[in-house]
């Protein structure tokens, strides 16, 4: 069992320094834990908006949504910010708060094993250095791990080829041949820019047509930058409208009663008429066509690409790719489509989640055993052979188009109450029972019949089994989940 001392004063790794682990440290200080250290695998702090630099980035999420609760930004620039704003942003709050003092960079964790004698963690880092914690928290992200597309041929490729988040800023693209494999929301950022370069003949190589909605951005004037600064609560309307917003939007996905219903209807429709609108030719509005339910896949956001797509430099290839050769793609009907660089925006593994480090928890169970049948996490944070384990953002956390940061606080308050509770001696560890991991199992697969993801689509929203990652019931059940601990649920004294 933990000591006493121990408890009072709990050593606390966190795995990442992105959005989850800066608010963590944040917020892990004011719960008076003052021994924590991050491990960050690369020289800056920010996860996916230090990683990500296509050109085009920005988020579909309101930037005041976008925003940690306790850190409202009135110097937001426009409605929806740029990757690089965003990541100054956490810039900013992490040198605000001194949780630089905090953070290891270059720190590659390849593996964590629990001790049950002593309820440590022993983390290890690439060099082979081992650090020792009471609590252990994985701040990995949700989509950190690139999709390489299995596609014969790719290695052959004679020019510049990189997947979107590994963008090659020194390769040359004016007046090139470039090639985009993939129409999610990445890629519909992206190829507004590259439709712009100078001689660029932009082939765009679309495996499923996209619901597409159309949310235009706007800067914010320097009136209105003074009003937020003067009134802070023109900035919190914006995240109470923002969480609204998206709450019913997530409702006509997951519910059955009429209202939901007719949402869906009314913004799948909204969806249609936008396309009818905005493609003129005929045979280019049918490849753009979704065959499947709306909201299925992860709905884009995006008011430039379909104009885009229209631009006389550019090629929508609906034909299925066949194999990749030195001078560019070929299509299964035998076409070459000559390319000079090849972006792949062909997306993310969505269950790697801490992943490929090794990860070891009680008599010596792998994450890979306790996943063999599913990605199951209690409230989507808790595994009963991990104790002292918090998995952010883990399967089922709602994604979609809810902020993410406001759901990674959530999740991060429901572990302080528990560590609190840890620390008053009421839990032997923190690990939820398995009966209990098994009852919010059930609960989760009974929900998903109600859901549009049973309709059938490829999305990164699914399993192998078609099951749900995403949140599979209203946001409002979700919040609800995670306000008050249940002691039961987990192993106590
Ligand atoms: P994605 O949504 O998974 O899209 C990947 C694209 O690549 C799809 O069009 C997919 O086709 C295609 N693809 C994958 N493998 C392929 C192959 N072997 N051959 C042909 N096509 C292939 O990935 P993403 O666009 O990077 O977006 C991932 C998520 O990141 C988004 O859903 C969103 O949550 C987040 N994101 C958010 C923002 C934001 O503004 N907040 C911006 C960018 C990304 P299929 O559709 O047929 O699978």
């Amino acid at each position: 069992m933990t000591s006493t001392s121990s408890r009072q004063d709990p050593s606390v790794v966190i795995i990442g320094a992105g959005m989850t682990g800066i608010q963590l440290v944040i917020k892990l200080k004011q719960a008076g834990i003052k021994n924590i250290i991050v491990l960050e695998k690369t020289h800056d702090v920010g996860g996916t908006w230090r990683e990500n630099t296509y050109p085009g980035i920005c988020c579909d999420v309101p930037s005041h949504a976008y925003t940690y609760s306790f850190e409202p930004n009135p110097e937001w620039s426009s409605f929806f910010p740029s990757g690089s704003e965003i990541h100054a942003y956490f810039k900013k709050v992490t040198k605000k708060y001194e949780v630089e003092k905090h953070i290891r960079f270059n720190q590659l964790v390849t593996r964590c094993v629990y001790d049950e004698e002593s309820n440590t963690w022993a983390i290890s880092n690439a060099d082979g250095e081992v650090l020792q914690a009471d609590l252990l928290f994985s701040a990995t992200g949700i989509l950190h791990q690139p999709v390489i597309p299995d596609i014969s041929g790719l290695d052959s490729f004679a020019g510049a080829k990189f997947h979107s988040s590994q963008w090659d800023h020194d390769a040359d693209l004016i007046s090139k041949r470039i090639g985009v494999i993939g129409t999610g929301s990445t890629a519909t950022q992206i190829i507004p820019e590259l439709v712009k370069l100078a001689g660029s003949k932009i082939s765009v190589f679309q495996r499923t047509a996209q619901w597409i909605v159309k949310m235009d951005n706007r800067d914010f004037s320097d009136k209105e930058k003074q009003q937020f600064r003067d009134q802070p609560k023109r900035m919190e309307r914006i995240r109470t409208w923002s969480a609204r917003f998206w709450a019913q939007g997530t409702a006509a996905l997951v519910s059955d009663r009429w209202f939901d219903r007719l949402t869906h209807k009314l913004v799948s429709w909204n969806g249609l008429r936008y396309l009818n609108k905005s493609i003129k030719d005929p045979e280019l509005r049918a490849k753009l066509t979704p065959d499947y339910t709306f909201g299925c896949k992860r709905v884009v956001i995006n008011p430039l690409f379909y104009d885009a797509i229209q631009q006389a430099n550019v090629d929508l290839i609906t034909e299925n790719i066949d194999r990749i050769e030195p001078d560019g793609i070929v299509t299964k009907d035998g076409v070459l489509h000559p390319l000079d660089i090849l972006v792949m925006a062909t997306g993310f593994d969505a269950t790697a989640f801490m992943r490929p480090m090794g990860f070891i928890g009680k008599s010596g169970v792998t994450i890979e055993q306790a996943w063999a049948k599913k990605f199951n996490a209690y409230r989507s944070m808790f595994l009963p052979d991990f104790p002292n384990f918090f998995l952010m953002l883990g399967p089922n956390s709602p994604i979609g188009n809810q902020s993410i940061i406001e759901i990674s606080e959530i999740q991060t308050e429901y572990a302080i109450k528990l560590i609190d509770q840890w620390r008053a001696g009421k839990l032997q560890t923190i690990a939820a029972k398995p009966e209990a991991m098994q009852a919010w199992a059930s609960m989760l697969k009974e929900r998903m019949g109600h859901t549009v993801w049973t309709s059938g689509c490829q999305s990164w929203y699914l399993d192998s089994e078609g099951d749900a990652l995403a949140w599979p019931d209203k946001w409002s059940k979700w919040v609800a989940a995670m306000q008050t601990p249940d002691l039961s649920d987990f192993v106590q004294n």
